[in-house]
């Protein structure tokens, strides 16, 4: 019998678990608080469950986390870590040190098949989604650096890895459950970010999940000719009918405003015309800007603008009156930028 991993459950699953075993449904929570709160590794080591439960337990379910194939640290103490999965397939996950707390950015799928040109990501096509488990045990992972190293656990998490999070839909709402969850990692609503590549019935579904949770659109181009160069998923939904969803979405989470994550490419959409273009385009939804200087991947041309470039762009939006900021750079001197490290790795084991 196929053992299923403790880390792919939500609490309600749990519990719905404990109960077909003739349990109380608090067992779960002291499950729950055995892997999230106590950070055991072991059923064996959840010392207040009887053994001949423990024994049950065992029968039916497994802890298991990815293992650490690369760990680099950059100066700025960024970690990117490229994690192996049970089959062997590989991912990148990434510690931000904020001064506001620790931030980790988890990919969502094994590789990318939404083909924007500027992504390393997307080099290596999507083999699968990841599961439950593994979204968590991304978080998990690093918690347990963090722990080691006598450093805060993670109060952020941002869905910004590889991947595009709303081909994954179903299993990032239960990640976000379990990790949202006051008996699981308890990191509050608005501390978690999911970005997404515009897709519009995923855009559509999470206004209408009732959460808190932020989201950000990879926007990248102020019209639908220069979005279609870089973002193939701009053909199947142009720029109108993404602005209509991203509408439909402020309604249905009662007014939550998103951000949108602004690439800034080198002559190619940092001039005066794309940033007056941009400003139309976003005043009305009130959301916020976030540029990202491009991080240049050897294996294609574009390139990142100057600072004077960057914020001069950066000025003009803030004069307009559109909150903006500029992505802090973590961990230029470790292939940092989305992708790179697996792509790097890819053809060794
Ligand atoms: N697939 C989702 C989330 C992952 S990508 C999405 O596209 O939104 C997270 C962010 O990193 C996106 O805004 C993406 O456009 C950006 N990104 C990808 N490659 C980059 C690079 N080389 N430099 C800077 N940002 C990059
Ligand atoms: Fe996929 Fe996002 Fe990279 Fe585009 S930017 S290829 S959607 S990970």
């Amino acid at each position: 019998m196929i053992l299923r991993n403790l880390y792919g459950f939500t609490l309600e699953e749990l519990e719905t678990e404990m109960e077909a075993l003739g349990q109380k449904k608090y067992r779960a929570k002291q499950i729950f608080s055995w892997l999230y709160v106590k950070n055991v590794s072991k059923i064996d080591d959840m010392s207040d469950i009887s053994l001949k439960f423990r024994e049950v337990l065992k029968e039916k379910f497994c802890l298991v986390k990815p293992s650490i194939f690369v760990k680099k640290e950059s100066i700025d103490g960024t970690i990117k870590l490229l994690l192996k999965l049970c089959d062997d397939h590989r991912i990148e996950t990434v510690l931000m040190p904020y001064n506001y707390g620790n931030a980790v950015c988890i990919s969502t799928q094994v590789g990318c098949n939404m083909g924007c040109a500027f992504c390393a990501s997307g080099l290596l096509k999507c083999n699968r989604n990841l599961s439950v488990a593994e979204l968590v045990g991304q978080v998990i992972v690093i918690n347990d650096i963090l722990r080691n190293e006598g450093k805060k656990p993670i109060s952020h998490v941002v869905l910004m890895g590889t991947g595009e999070p709303f081909n994954n839909y179903d299993s990032v709402m239960r990640f976000i459950k379990i990790i949202n969850s006051q008996f699981g990692l308890s990191i509050g609503a608005r501390h978690i970010t999911v970005s997404t590549s515009g897709v519009i019935p995923g855009i559509l579904k999470y206004g209408k999940e009732g959460l808190q949770i932020n989201l950000a659109i990879s926007l990248h181009a102020p019209n639908d000719t220069l979005r279609q160069k870089i973002m193939p998923i701009a053909k199947a939904y142009p720029l109108d009918k993404l602005m209509d969803a991203i509408k439909q979405y402020s309604i249905d989470s009662n007014g939550r405003r998103v951000t949108f994550e602004y690439l800034l490419i080198d002559g190619f959409n940092d001039g005066e015309e794309c940033c007056n273009e941009l400003i139309k385009l976003i005043k009305p939804t009130f959301g916020y800007v976030n540029l990202i200087p491009y991080n240049e991947v050897m294996e294609n041309k574009f390139k990142r603008p100057s600072n004077i470039k960057i914020h001069r762009f950066h000025d003009k939006l803030m004069k307009c009156g559109i909150k903006t900021t500029i992505r802090k750079e973590f961990g230029a001197d470790i292939e940092a930028a989305c992708g790179q490290l697996r792509a790097k790795y890819a053809s060794k084991s």
